[in-house]
């Protein structure tokens, strides 16, 4: 039996992007009643600190946090997230099972490759998943010796209705933010769950800031978006499409 169709996915390269480009997001949504989930593509074995075992517990504890309905992380190498045939075609398999209307994926520049490349993953996983004539299932099961999923159940084609794009991560104007003021406490504590990674220690101190370092810099970057709005904390996205307005007398943020 497949699970409800999720509202709103959200798709990053790493557990813990999610936590700190949209997780506000995320438990705002929730907290109105949809089914959120995120997609992880790797597990976070090449991570300085911390083993792929921790990152699970402490991903599973994040979710928790921001009342997310479903989480997964693929099994892609970590620091080596590839746009191939094989990855594209294991992001499809997850669109046509999880059937998000809405489907947030990161911003298509950045520092690191794997942010970047998640976010053409992400999109042509989409193009592929809403093939009818592909099955992903069967496609998998000839290049994966230990892909088990039986053939038998391939879900229907799909495609999310909206892709946004989260933007934190780079330095580029927001098409639109949330507002997530009501958010921010509890989206800190969610980053907070990677304890393996936040807590102050010894091993990579050279290259990760101290907690309340951590606390400054990501209560500056909401407080930033937020201004933008006229509102306190908020998470910045990028929409490909034009805003569409039906009442000129809703649309919100002061001009003046
Ligand atoms: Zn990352």
């Amino acid at each position: 039996m497949s699970p409800a169709p999720l509202d709103i996915l959200a798709l990053a390269a790493h557990r813990d992007d999610v936590e700190q480009t949209c997780g506000g997001t995320l438990l705002k949504m929730a907290q109105r009643g949809y089914r959120t989930g995120i997609l992880d593509l790797t597990r976070g074995e090449m991570g300085t600190r911390g083993s792929a075992e921790e990152r699970a517990r402490e991903a599973a504890e994040a979710a928790r946090i921001l009342c997310v309905s479903w989480r997964h992380a693929l099994d892609i190498a970590d620091g080596r997230v590839e746009n191939t045939w094989e990855n594209r075609l294991k992001v499809a398999r997850v669109i046509r099972e999880q059937r998000p209307r809405v489907l947030i994926l990161p911003y298509w520049k950045g520092r690191h490759p794997d942010h970047y490349t998640a976010s053409v993953l992400g999109y042509e996983a989409c193009f592929l998943a809403g093939l009818a004539k592909l099955n992903v299932n069967l496609i998998l099961s000839t290049l994966q010796a230990s892909f088990s999923q039986a053939i038998a159940g391939e879900n229907p084609p799909h495609r999310p209705f909206k892709i946004i794009y989260a933007t934190l991560y780079y330095d580029v104007r927001p098409t639109f933010v949330v507002d997530i003021t009501d958010q921010f406490e509890m989206r800190f504590q969610a980053l907070m769950a990677y304890r393996s990674q936040f807590t102050d220690q010894e091993a990579g101190s050279e290259i990760f800031p101290a907690q309340a370092e951590i606390r400054s810099r990501i209560e500056a970057m909401a407080r930033f978006y937020g201004m933008m709005a006229g509102v306190t904390y908020a998470e910045p996205f990028l929409q490909k499409e034009v805003g569409l307005v039906d009442d000129l007398t809703a649309i919100p943020v002061k001009s003046i």
